[in-house]
């Protein structure tokens, strides 16, 4: 009875025991998962890696380094990232989330070689080649030079394979085989534009002017012209030798017959009196001076005063020449453009031409060619328009005696006389105006002519054939 009741207690106590390990157990079992909830809770990113590996100009996604977010989603974890993928550099990028902050390095690198495509080359031997003439296109994020892999290409005849190597930055590097040929150049330059030519006497020339040299295989072949010989003053026939010569040393020999006429009036001495911006209320006084010597001028007129265009009929009537400057005289407007200049050209051209029954051929421009106003408006207009005027059949004459009436008005007679007699040269062209305004002009005329008549020159009106006084082109 005794040893019964002990076992019953010692059954009690093992019970007990295991209860309260049980128990133990238990809370234990429930309390981990607790622990690790709340251990990951505070630590709730987990990032592949602290060092981030980023190509270059590749847009950058922080969130590629995320493995894992615990009890957490993207919108509670804050980002912050200065990372510039455009620019090589490691860049700080922070994710905050629960208050912990986790940091990591963006290393942005170029480990891309550049792209390249090659091209095919065909040369003669004598070519400095460049790597780039082999070079169709290349790319990269970074600036990249090209260089012959292997030095220079040979120079001898002959196809050959040239390693063309690219490297960017970075010193990435890409290798493609182009291919060149060179084939031994015995063929000369052509020239073109050497034409026989015919010249009035004084009348010069420039041979170099309109000739273009042409090669094969050299792009840029040479010309030179020997022309020393030839003298515009004397009538004649000339041979004037070209030679062009390529990079290969070819050289092309070219002759021109230059012939020069004889001009009767080259010798003479003759003023050529010329009255520009007319007509006006002094076309007529002029016209009568002119008529009381016998003697004839030229008329540059403009479209501005036409109720007086009946006077182009008598300066056409008595011998003297009317000439174009221009419509309008507007520089402005005239000067614009080579368009503009033509447009305004025809017209006055249509004027005479409607009024006297002829058409005139010779021309003064606004301000001469050597003016510099017209650069204000088209830079290197008076360059061109001088060349295509006389390739459309026209001649244009400056001046080499100024009156200088146009100083203002009322200029007086006397300096006019001065100015307009300072002048010696076998051929002159004076330079007076044709205004209302211009009353001193008309006074000063009897004594130019004078002046001149006493030294033996003629009077004559302008031609497309005389002798043209140029200006030094300034635009
Ligand atoms: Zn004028």
């Amino acid at each position: 009875m005794k040893r019964k009741r002990a076992s019953s207690r010692r059954m009690k106590r093992k019970r007990r025991i295991l209860f309260r390990v049980m128990t133990v157990i238990a809370l234990m079992m429930a309390l981990i998962p607790c622990g690790i909830a709340a251990w990951l809770y505070t630590h709730p990113v987990r990032l592949i890696s602290t060092v981030i590996k980023h190509e270059l100009t590749e847009p950058f996604d922080p969130w590629e380094n995320v493995e894992k977010l615990y009890f957490a989603d993207r919108s509670s974890v804050k980002i912050d990232s200065a990372a510039d993928v455009d620019k090589i550099g490691d860049y700080p990028v922070s994710y905050t989330c629960h208050g912990r902050r986790y940091e990591a390095t963006v290393q942005v690198r170029d480990t891309t070689p550049p792209t390249l495509k090659v091209r095919s080359c065909s040369t003669d031997l004598a070519e400095e080649l460049k790597p780039e003439q082999f070079v169709e296109e290349t790319s990269d994020a970074t600036e990249v030079t090209v260089q012959f892999k292997d030095g220079a290409p040979p120079s001898r005849d002959g196809t050959f394979d040239v390693p063309i190597l690219a490297t960017d930055s970075s010193g990435n590097q890409t290798v493609r085989n182009a291919s060149l040929t060179r084939i031994k150049d015995e063929i000369p330059p052509a020239l073109h534009g050497v034409e026989d030519v015919e010249l009035l006497q004084g009348r010069p020339m420039d041979f170099k002017k309109g000739i273009s040299v042409e090669d094969d295989m050299d792009p840029n072949p040479q010309f030179s012209v020997s022309d020393d010989h030839v003298d515009f003053t004397v009538p004649g026939t000339y041979s004037v030798v070209y030679k062009t010569k390529d990079r290969s040393g070819n050289v092309g020999e070219f002759m021109r017959k230059v012939k020069i006429r004889k001009d009767k009036d080259y010798e003479r001495k003759i003023v050529y009196l010329t009255f520009d911006d007319g007509p006006s209320d002094n076309t007529e006084k002029i016209l009568d001076v002119l008529k009381h010597y016998n003697v004839k001028a030229t008329f540059f007129v403009t479209g501005n005063n036409q109720k007086k265009n009946d006077v182009l009929k008598r300066i056409c009537k008595e011998s003297s020449a009317v000439g174009l400057h221009t419509y309008t005289h507007d520089y402005a407007q005239v000067y614009a453009s080579e368009d503009t200049y033509f447009t305004d050209l025809q017209k006055i051209s249509d004027m005479v031409k409607k009024t006297t029954g002829k058409e005139s051929h010779i021309i003064r421009f606004p301000g001469g060619s050597s003016n510099t106003v017209s650069a204000k408006y088209s830079p290197g207009l008076m360059t061109l328009l001088t060349e295509k005027v006389v390739e459309k059949g026209y001649q244009y004459f400056d001046w080499n005696c100024d009156s200088t009436d146009a100083g203002g008005n009322n200029v007086p007679a006397e300096t006019i006389v001065k100015n307009a007699t300072s002048c010696d040269a076998r051929h002159i062209n004076i330079l007076m105006h044709d205004t209302d305004a211009k009353d001193t002009t008309v006074e000063a005329l009897p004594a130019i002519i004078e002046y001149y008549r006493s030294r033996g020159y003629a009077f004559e009106p302008l031609t497309v054939d005389s002798a043209p006084i140029h200006h030094t082109v300034n635009n």
